[in-house]
Parts: C-alpha cells; sequence; structure tokens
C-alpha cells in the first residue's frame, strides 16, 4: 500500500511511520512540524520507501500517484499545545480534515480519522462506550480541540454517507510513550520530566480525576487493525486500566527513584473528572486489547527520556 499519514512526524504518526513502513508499505508523511519534531522521522530520511513534506496539510494537493490509505493525525494534541495554537488547531481539525478527506475520496482510499476521548468531554457516563454522545461544553477554552474533533467526525460521517467515502473514524483515549516531547504538557511526560530533573511532581487539582493510560505500540497496533478493517463506525482504542493522578504519581516516583514532593495546582477548566474506554468494540472488531501495563509501558518510557540525550 501507499500510505498517507498527516501529522506524520508527531508522537503517534512517527510511530505509525516506523510500524507501515516495516510492514513493507510506501509512506508519504506530510506534517508542518508545529508541533511534530523532525527528529521523530529523522531515521527515516534515507529510506526509500519513505518521503516527507513540510506543509500545512489544508494545502497539500490530491497526489497524482495513487493513495490506498490516508491517516489523518495531524493536530495540537496536548492541552497547553492547543491552549497555545488554538486557530491552527481548528483549521487543521475543518479544512485539514477536508482536504484529506477530499485525497482519500479521489483515490477510493480507507480514510481513517484521529479521533479522541475528548469528543466525550466530562463524560456523565463511565466508562465510555462508542454510542455515548458526550458532554462537552461547546464555548469552553478545550472546545478549540474536543468541538473541532467532533466536528471532524461529522464530516468523517458525512462523507461516507453522502459520497460512500471508506472511513474509519477511532477514538483515541490518553497514550503515551517514547517521543513525547517533555515540554508537551500532558500529565505523564510532566511527571517523568520532573521526577528526573529532581523537582517537585505538578498535580492540577486534588489529584483524584482518573485517567487510563494506553502505551504507544499497543495503540498503533489498534490503528493497523481498524485500517485493515471495512469497519465505519467509531472505534475506542484505549487501555481500561483507570489510575488516578496521585496513583500516578507515587508510580513515576518509584520507578525513577525521585524523591520529588508533590506540588498542588489548580485544577484547568473543564478537566475532565474520569475517563475510561469500554473497548467491547475494539475486542469484538478488531481482536484487539492492550497489553502493555502501565508500569511496564512507563519502564520504557522513562528509559528513553534518559537515553535521549539534551531533551530534558
Ligand atoms: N495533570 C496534572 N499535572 C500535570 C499535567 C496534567 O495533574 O502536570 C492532570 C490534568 O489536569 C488531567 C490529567 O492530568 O486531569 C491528564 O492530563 P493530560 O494533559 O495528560 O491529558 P487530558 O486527558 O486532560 O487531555
Amino acid at each position: 500500500m501507499h500510505v498517507l499519514i498527516s501529522g506524520g512526524a508527531g508522537f503517534v504518526g512517527s510511530h505509525l511511520c516506523d510500524r507501515f513502513l516495516f510492514d513493507g508499505h510506501r509512506v508519504t508523511c506530510v506534517d508542518n512540524l508545529l508541533t511534530g519534531r523532525a527528529e521523530n522521522i529523522a531515521a527515516l530520511r534515507s529510506n526509500s520507501q519513505f518521503r516527507f513534506v513540510e506543509q500545512d496539510i489544508a494545502e497539500f494537493s490530491v497526489p497524482a500517484e495513487k493513495v490506498d490509505a490516508v491517516l489523518h493525525f495531524a493536530s495540537p494534541a496536548s492541552p497547553p499545545d492547543y491552549l497555545r495554537f488554538p486557530m491552527e488547531t481548528i483549521r487543521v481539525g475543518s479544512l485539514g480534515t477536508t482536504r484529506m478527506l477530499e485525497i482519500a475520496h479521489a483515490h477510493g482510499a480507507r480514510f481513517v480519522m484521529a479521533s479522541t476521548s475528548e469528543i466525550y468531554g466530562d463524560p456523565l457516563v463511565h466508562p465510555q462506550r462508542e454510542d455515548y454522545w458526550g458532554n462537552v461544553n461547546p464555548i469552553g477554552v478545550r472546545s478549540v480541540y474536543d468541538e473541532t474533533k467532533r466536528f471532524s467526525e461529522m464530516l468523517t460521517a458525512a462523507w461516507h454517507r453522502e459520497r460512500g467515502t471508506n472511513s474509519a473514524i477511532l477514538r483515541i483515549f490518553n497514550t503515551y510513550g517514547p517521543r513525547m516531547r517533555p515540554q508537551d504538557g500532558r500529565l505523564i511526560p510532566n511527571f517523568i520530566a520532573q521526577a528526573l530533573r529532581g523537582e517537585d511532581l505538578t498535580v492540577y487539582g486534588d489529584g483524584s480525576q482518573t485517567r487510563s493510560f494506553c502505551f504507544f505500540s499497543d495503540l498503533v497496533d489498534g490503528i493497523v487493525r481498524l485500517t485493515l478493517s471495512d469497519e465505519h463506525r467509531p472505534v475506542n482504542l484505549g487501555n481500561p486500566a483507570e489510575f488516578t493522578v496521585l496513583e500516578l504519581a507515587e508510580m513515576v516516583k518509584k520507578l525513577t527513584g525521585a524523591a520529588s514532593r508533590l506540588v498542588f495546582h489548580p485544577l484547568p477548566s473543564d478537566d475532565p473528572a474520569r475517563r475510561r474506554p469500554d473497548i467491547g468494540r475494539a475486542r469484538a472488531l478488531l481482536g484487539w486489547e492492550p497489553k502493555i501495563s502501565l508500569e511496564d509501558g512507563l519502564r520504557e518510557t522513562i528509559a528513553w527520556f534518559q537515553r535521549e540525550e539534551g531533551i530534558l
């Protein structure tokens, strides 16, 4: 296959480039490097099966060369990033998604929309199943991300319904692993970087809020399965093991051996109180479930942060 990956220099996107190349496919990666990093794909630049285009995906033209799958992973994804780049986040999830759909449709390619658990907002139903419509503040600060992702899902569903585009929607729950930037601002890279620097760990709110953390390799495996399937309905991908922020802090302290203290900061507005995927659909349709425990995944991520010279 020839696979087009938008956001292919980002955390998840670059791991997808690696995986599709490893499986013997050709990859075109389009990324404007707003939050992606050239270092993530540096090792691929000499691979004849890999092409990198540094461009805003909303301006990327329909390629003449046949495309078999379009994976749309471009977007700032961490709360501090999308709050820093609100207009860019809206643009990539509206004009960018439209352009990626146009390309997939023109080539009769499979289209995979990277959506998010954020579309459930601060959920009133727990755990979250795909048929739950969510509880989102449409004008809150996070809406530049979660409403834009909902808009992308709408576009994807409408193109499938009205034009027959072969689309998939994937709702990604919190994912972590090597290639997250320490300055990314999300919980796991923050705690690991703080612990390794011997700084205090910053807990927002009282730390009783929960998240369910999936190691990147499990997610990538699910994405490949979904790409190769013919499912059109949304599919949750995430690890259902749920932890509080305080539990995560203790685990990071234990695994790094850091003596860091916890310092408490105000909870960001509209921060969801609980989040855990119901992965029944992914299990039944894709035969998928995560294999890596939080402790094992954190060990590997901590080791990567320690190895990456100068990244801290
Ligand atoms: N969080 C925290 N300390 C940090 C960063 C995040 O306590 O240094 C909390 C944040 O308020 C949220 C959870 O950790 O409740 C997960 O935040 P993250 O930014 O990783 O992703 P989200 O799931 O909110 O998109």
